[in-house]
């Protein structure tokens, strides 16, 4: 895996992790299992596969690394219940996913958007603060730099120029975390800025499976290379790029779990403040490009159609993640060819996603019962 931040035994002990049967919380705790911390997740599941028994994911999170979790079905917006959690369990530290973010959606439905996002923060820190937590890792988006000046993109770039509502309610956020540790220097915050996570734990155990309807460019072109849609649509091949598709910073969600785990370590020695790393490849890779790597990896044929720009849409972003190399010892390690081969492991193996189901199907291809 290469991946470097296992080791150690961390200064905190147990983390938090609101949002963590979805997509990257499940990735993430994966590896906060892994590096020996004890995990409390929560979800209220807008976003993420729930049936009789919980979470698949995290169960699924458990069988992987042969430790437990503490899960709670609980919703930020209901702060009694988590003023509970908290009581029960002596939290750390928090990494908080939780959150909405589809873009379409969030143009439609604004107020939703910051309700969920921005009162679902706020009712978070008051009950961490009054239960003497200071510590939190904040999941936030390239996002927040708009359309960058410059390529690849710092975290000195101006932020705030953003184009969509979702962008707006994780921009806010930080500057709501500003305003938090400079008047209070007890908290220390970092704030990870991802760039374009895709892949998928290379066990095929857990994956993307969003229960929501979805856009984003490498499930959409699985479900293509599955059969389950007809084609691809590319959104504008009139961009000045080399082929004219739209540049992007993928990283493989395991690199991406992997920056938390650093992010935490270096969390546990600071004193009051708030510090902001981007967490990307620093490759930038277009649509053409990706789609290329994996129908070859994947061995699979993608119709592909050219269709107009999709509104909103920017050129061509990528990071320069020099900061999180200097300041958390953390660089991604994975190639495009891995993060499209360990999806399409988690599609096949899967192609209903968590659904009942498939469960028969993933244990017999397993060998397990
Ligand atoms: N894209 C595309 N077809 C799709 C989905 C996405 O051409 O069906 C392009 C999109 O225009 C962008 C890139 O793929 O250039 C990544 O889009 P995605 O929605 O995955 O992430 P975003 O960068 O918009 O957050």
């Amino acid at each position: 895996m290469g991946i470097s931040h296992r080791i150690k035994m961390p200064k905190f002990k147990s983390v938090l992790v609101t949002g963590g049967a979805g997509y990257i919380g499940s990735h993430c705790v994966v590896d906060l299992l892994n590096a020996g911390y004890d995990v409390i997740a929560i979800d209220n599941f807008a976003n993420a596969v729930c049936d009789d028994e919980g979470s698949p994911a995290l169960r699924r999170a458990e069988q992987i690394t042969g430790k437990k979790i503490a899960f709670y079905k609980a919703d930020l917006l209901d702060k009694p219940q988590i003023n509970d959690i908290f009581d029960k369990h002596d939290v750390d530290c928090v990494i908080h996913f939780a959150a909405l973010k589809a873009v379409g959606e969030s143009m439609q439905q604004p107020l939703l958007y910051y309700q969920n996002n921005l009162l679902g923060m706020l009712n978070l820190l008051e009950v961490m603060r009054s239960h003497n937590c200071y510590q939190m890792v904040f999941s936030s988006s390239c996002t927040v730099y708009g359309e960058p000046e410059k390529l690849p993109i710092t975290e000195a770039h101006p932020t705030g120029s953003i184009t969509n509502v979702y962008g707006r309610t994780k921009y806010f956020i930080e500057e709501m975390l500003k305003d938090l540790s400079a008047a209070d220097e007890k908290w220390n915050i970092i704030s990870l800025r991802y760039f374009n996570p895709v892949g998928a734990h290379p066990s095929g155990l857990i994956g993307e499976d969003p229960t929501k309807e979805f856009s984003n460019l490498m499930p959409y072109m699985s479900q293509v290379a599955l059969g389950k849609k007809p084609v691809l649509t590319i959104f504008g091949n009139d961009y000045n790029t080399p082929d004219g598709t739209g540049i992007r910073d993928y990283i493989h969600v395991m690199d991406l779990a992997s920056g938390h785990v650093a992010a935490l370590k270096v969390l546990s020695d600071a004193h009051g403040r708030l510090k902001v790393y981007n967490l990307g490849t620093g490759r930038g890779v277009s649509v053409k490009e990706l789609v290329d790597v994996f129908q070859r990896v994947t061995n699979t044929n993608i119709p592909i159609k050219y269709v107009e720009r999709r509104l909103g849409d920017i050129t061509a972003m990528w990071a320069d993640a020099t900061l999180a190399k200097e300041e958390l010892g953390w660089t991604a390690q994975h190639t495009i060819e891995e993060m499209c081969t360990d999806f399409w492991r988690w599609q096949t193996m899967n192609p209903d996603g968590y659904a009942k189901k498939q469960k028969t199907t993933f244990i017999a291809v397993n060998g397990k019962s």
